[in-house]
C-alpha cells in the first residue's frame, strides 16, 4: 500500500471512529484483550496484542491509532494485559461461529476468487489449489472476492444455523444471540450466555460436531429402521427428526421418479414412524440417505473459531480494512444488504484510484462497478473507492 492510499484510509478511518466510536465496547470490556493492525505501506504486518482498554477508553484508542483491523477476545481474563496467556488466567470465553464464504460450496468463488503463484506467475481463477500446477509451490497467494450470490448463502447459512439448531437444539433464546456481519465475507454469531462461558475446547467441538454432524451414527437415530418397530418421525427434535424428513424428502422423490404417489396409509403410517410399511428400501440406501441428509442439513460453520478459547474476533462496529465495510450488527441476516448496509463512507465524495490488479464486478450501494483491469485510472464515490484500496487493487492517484 502506497503512502497516499495509508493516509487517506487513516484518516477516513479516524473520522469514522471520532464520530462513532463511542459505544464500541464489548460486553465486560475490561476483562477482555484487545489486539489491533494498522495501516502501514509494508505487505506484512504485525498485530499488536495484549492491550486493555477500559469500556471508556475504547473510543479515544481507536481515534488516535485508526487500526486497518480491531479485535477483542472472545474470553474472558483476569488479567487480560498479561503478555503471555498463561500470564492473562482465563476466566471463560463467549460461545461464537464464524460463517464465510470459504466454509461454503459457493458456485461464484470461479468467478472472482483468483490465486496466483509468487515463484512462476501463473494464476488461476478459483479456490487456489494446494499446490501451484506448474511449479509445484505450495505457497500460492489468493484474491478472493465477495458478490451478492456469495453473500447471500452465507446469510442463509447463518440463520439456519441460528434457527435449526441454536434455538431448537440447544435452547438458545433469541436475545443470548448477536449476530454481526464480519465486514467482508461472512457473519459472525456472539452466545453471552453465562451457561456457555466455562465449556472447554472438547466441549466445544462437541458443539461443532454435532453441528457439523460429524461422526453422527444414524443407527441411534432409528436409520435404518428396525423392522415392526417405531421408527423416527418427522416431527423428533434435533437430528432424528431432520434425519426423518431426509428419509421422506427422498420417498417421494423415488415415488415420483416412477411415477407414483404413496398412497394415504402408507403416508400415514410412516408419518408415525412405522417405515417397514415401505419395502423398497435396503440398508445400503438408508446408509445413503442418512449421509445425504446429514450433509445437506448441517450447518457449515469454521470449527476453529468456536472450539478456540482464547481467539481474537473483529469489535462489532469496527471497520473491516480489506474492505472499509462496518462490522454491522444484524437483527436478520438475509433481511440485510451488506454491500449496502455496512457502507460507512459518503458517495458524494470522489477519490481518483488507479487499479493495479484484476477487480471483478461488485454492487455497492445502489451501484455496480467493474470490472476493471490494471491501469485503469478511475473517479469512484468515496465509498466505493475506499472498497478498492483496502481490497489492495487499487492505490490512491489523488482525492479528498
Ligand atoms: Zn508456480
Ligand atoms: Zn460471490
Amino acid at each position: 500500500m502506497e503512502i497516499k492510499t495509508v493516509n487517506l484510509l487513516r484518516e477516513w478511518f479516524r473520522h469514522y471512529y471520532n464520530r462513532y466510536g463511542e459505544g464500541l465496547a464489548p460486553p465486560n470490556a475490561e476483562m477482555r484483550e484487545f489486539a489491533h493492525i494498522p495501516f502501514t505501506t509494508e505487505d506484512h504486518t504485525l498485530m499488536s496484542r495484549h492491550q486493555t482498554l477500559k469500556k471508556d477508553e475504547i473510543a479515544r484508542f481507536l481515534a488516535e491509532k485508526s487500526p486497518r483491523h480491531v479485535y477483542y477476545s472472545t474470553a474472558y481474563y483476569k488479567t487480560p494485559g498479561a503478555p503471555t496467556m498463561e500470564g492473562k488466567t482465563w476466566l471463560g470465553a463467549d460461545l461464537t461461529f464464524d460463517l464465510d464464504a470459504d466454509h461454503l460450496e459457493v458456485p461464484c468463488k470461479k468467478e472472482h476468487d483468483r490465486w496466483r503463484c509468487p515463484k512462476c506467475n501463473k494464476t488461476g481463477w478459483g479456490k487456489k489449489p494446494g499446490r501451484c500446477p506448474t511449479c509445484g509451490n505450495p505457497g500460492l497467494e489468493e484474491n478472493t472476492w465477495i458478490c451478492d450470490k456469495c453473500l447471500g448463502l452465507v446469510a442463509n447459512e447463518t440463520t439456519r444455523i441460528i434457527e435449526e439448531f441454536l434455538i431448537p437444539d440447544f435452547g438458545f433464546s433469541k436475545n443470548e444471540i448477536a449476530v454481526n456481519f464480519s465486514g467482508r465475507r461472512g457473519y459472525h454469531i456472539h452466545i453471552y450466555n453465562k451457561a456457555v462461558r466455562q465449556l472447554d475446547q472438547r466441549a466445544r467441538r462437541e458443539i461443532v460436531d454435532y453441528i457439523t454432524a460429524r461422526g453422527l451414527e444414524p443407527k441411534l437415530h432409528g436409520i435404518p429402521p428396525i423392522p415392526g418397530s417405531h421408527g423416527p418421525l418427522e416431527t423428533d427434535p434435533g437430528w432424528r427428526g431432520r434425519l426423518a424428513s431426509c428419509a421422506k424428502g427422498e420417498l417421494e422423490k423415488e415415488l415420483a421418479r416412477h411415477g407414483l404417489k404413496p398412497s394415504d396409509d402408507l403416508w400415514r403410517r410412516i408419518s408415525e414412524g412405522y417405515w417397514d410399511q415401505f419395502k423398497g428400501w435396503g440398508e445400503k440406501k438408508w446408509r445413503d440417505i442418512a449421509v445425504r441428509g446429514s450433509s445437506l442439513r448441517s450447518g457449515k460453520t469454521d470449527e476453529p473459531v468456536t472450539t478456540d478459547i482464547k481467539r481474537l474476533i473483529r469489535l462489532p462496529n469496527s471497520l473491516h480494512g480489506g474492505s472499509g465495510f462496518k462490522v454491522c450488527p444484524v437483527r436478520d441476516p438475509t433481511e440485510f444488504d451488506p454491500l449496502k448496509d455496512s457502507l460507512v463512507f459518503p458517495m458524494s465524495k470522489t477519490v481518483e484510484i488507479k487499479i493495479f490488479e484484476h477487480a471483478p464486478p461488485i454492487r455497492i450501494a445502489d451501484d455496480t462497478y467493474g470490472p476493471y483491469s490494471p491501469g485503469e485510472e478511475l473517479e469512484l464515490p468515496l465509498g466505493a473507492a475506499i472498497f478498492y484500496l483496502c481490497n489492495e487493487v487499487a492505490e490512491v492517484v489523488s482525492g479528498v
